[in-house]
């Protein structure tokens, strides 16, 4: 029935804790009704809308940011990517491309419009492309893991290049606004209906002000590509905080921000927060010791932390799924897993203007089915529907 044009799932709806009868017909929720009479099997099982992860650098051993690689391979890890990402809940993703040189960005973009063309899974997936990068802060600590070599002024005519490769597909751009022509550049973006984002910056407070006043949207994974030690205040950090114009993605895998980072930044934004993974082709992959071809010797431990092998207090990026933040913000905020999921969900889909991320008549039938331990504040996909064809996890 994966592929039947019309069919039922049955469970409890995340939201309102009620059993429910979903129909999906040709790829899209028909309705949502009120059902009794749940098996056993039915009575564990909840529904919510299937994930959507503003950033994701690779998965499961597929790297999105290869370099000196030919074309074919690159297209085959975008797609591997994809079905592996599906497969942890998210059901949208955008692939995000970091600094690098030129030729290594467009060949990027081109192997990501390529696998959209050629595989319409990956097409109904990839709602857009990140482009993190190469108009950051060259400071250590903002720059984080960018190679400063590539760190760069904003160039409108060399982001077009990129954006024609990618088929028109780039509509998230982190930036640094305190880099000369940033504040056109933003303007620019957001004339073309494309996300500007602040990010990897060192800006100061009117730096930011005038990032918002050019129409930059939000911060990219705020409180971390930081200094490791600012002045008290003002600081960076501040200033994205207090900027309501300014929504917020932050990397909650339990490593990257220590819980009560998360609560402030959750009670200052509300319903302006965005969870993303952050997630380098490690994640996914079984704990042990990786040589990497940036970083070097990495270790990624049990707990989905990702360190310098020599030097383990040093992050070597983010290695966990979407759905592994949506439940450690679940439990670090001891808030409810419906709150949490809406920040990976309907969330992000309102940022950008995307249609998914909702679960109502009328949508595409994104949606995951999943166990929920409340004991252990923990869930376990069963099974993700994207566009209504069924792929069973477990
Ligand atoms: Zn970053």
């Amino acid at each position: 029935m994966a592929n039947g044009d019309s069919y039922e799932i049955r469970g409890r709806h995340l939201f309102t804790h009620e059993p429910v009868a979903v129909r999906i017909h040709d790829g899209k929720i028909r309705s949502i009704s009120a059902a009794g009479g749940f098996d056993a099997r039915e009575e564990e099982l909840w529904i919510a809308p299937g994930l959507i992860d503003l950033q994701i650098n690779g998965f499961a051993g597929y790297d999105l940011n290869l370099s000196g690689v030919p074309m074919e391979p690159r297209v085959e890890a975008v797609i591997r990517m994809s079905r592996a990402v599906l497969r942890t809940g998210t059901t949208t993703f955008f692939p995000t491309i970091i600094t690098a040189g030129f030729e290594q960005i467009l060949d990027s973009m081109t192997a990501i419009r390529l696998a959209c063309e050629q595989d319409p899974l990956v097409d109904r997936m990839v709602a857009g492309i990140h482009l993190e990068g190469p108009y950051l802060s060259e400071l250590d600590g903002p720059r984080g893991a960018h190679p400063k070599a590539h760190i760069k002024d904003p160039d409108w005519t060399e982001f077009m290049k990129w954006q024609e490769a990618s088929g028109n597909r780039i509509k998230l751009v982190t930036l640094a606004p305190e880099r000369p022509g940033a504040i056109s550049f933003i303007e620019q973006l957001v004339r073309h209906g494309i996300v500007a984002s602040v990010g990897h910056t060192a800006a100061s407070p009117e730096e930011i002000g005038r990032a918002a006043e050019a129409g930059a949207r939000m911060s990219t994974h705020l409180g971390n590509g930081a200094h490791p030690q600012l002045p008290r205040h003002p600081n960076y950090i501040w200033s994205q905080l207090a900027e309501d114009r300014l929504w917020a993605s932050v990397i909650a895998d339990g490593h990257h921000l220590h819980a009560s980072v998360l609560k402030v930044i959750s009670a200052v934004k509300q319903d302006r927060l965005v969870l993303v993974s952050d997630a380098v082709h490690l994640a996914g992959l079984p704990p042990g010791i990786y040589n990497t071809h940036v970083g070097g010797r990495v270790e990624l431990l049990e707990t989905g932390r990702l360190q310098m092998a020599d030097n383990p207090l040093l992050l070597a990026g983010a290695a966990v799924s979407l759905m592994d933040c949506v439940q450690h913000m679940y439990r670090a905020l001891e808030t409810d897993l419906a709150a949490a999921l809406q920040m990976a969900t309907v969330r992000p889909a309102t940022l950008i203007g995307l249609s998914q991320g909702r679960m109502e008549t009328g949508a595409m039938a994104d949606l995951i089915l999943f166990r929920w331990n409340k004991e252990t504040k923990s869930v376990q996909i069963r099974q993700v529907l994207k566009h209504g064809t069924i792929h069973t996890i477990g």
